[in-house]
């Protein structure tokens, strides 16, 4: 199964921003919580950039797709996010 049909199933069919029904799930976008700016790929990585846990499914608007994502600049809930990801990594390589 592909990543925008496992999100699909996880958020229910529904938008990660704005919680209405998506169409199908070709047709929504993968939108990163971590931006994917050069200096945020830079300082955390691709692995964590593009890892699913920083993905959601969104409508493909501007504003569902900017919606949720996260400022780089708050640093605490930024921690918090990356912290999650680092150990669901850790976790898989065990495996
Ligand atoms: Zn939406």
């Amino acid at each position: 199964m592909d990543l925008k049909s496992q999100k699909y199933l996880e958020q229910k069919g529904l938008c990660a921003h704005c919680g209405e029904p998506l169409p199908q799930s070709s047709l929504c976008h993968l939108s990163h919580i971590i931006p994917q700016r050069a200096w945020c790929k830079a300082k955390w990585g691709e692995d964590i950039i593009h890892h699913e846990l920083n993905m959601k499914l969104t409508h493909p608007t501007d504003i569902c797709n900017s919606g949720v994502q996260m400022s780089p600049n708050k640093t605490r809930l930024v921690e918090d996010h990356i912290k999650t990801i680092q150990d669901a990594i850790f976790n898989d390589s065990l495996y």
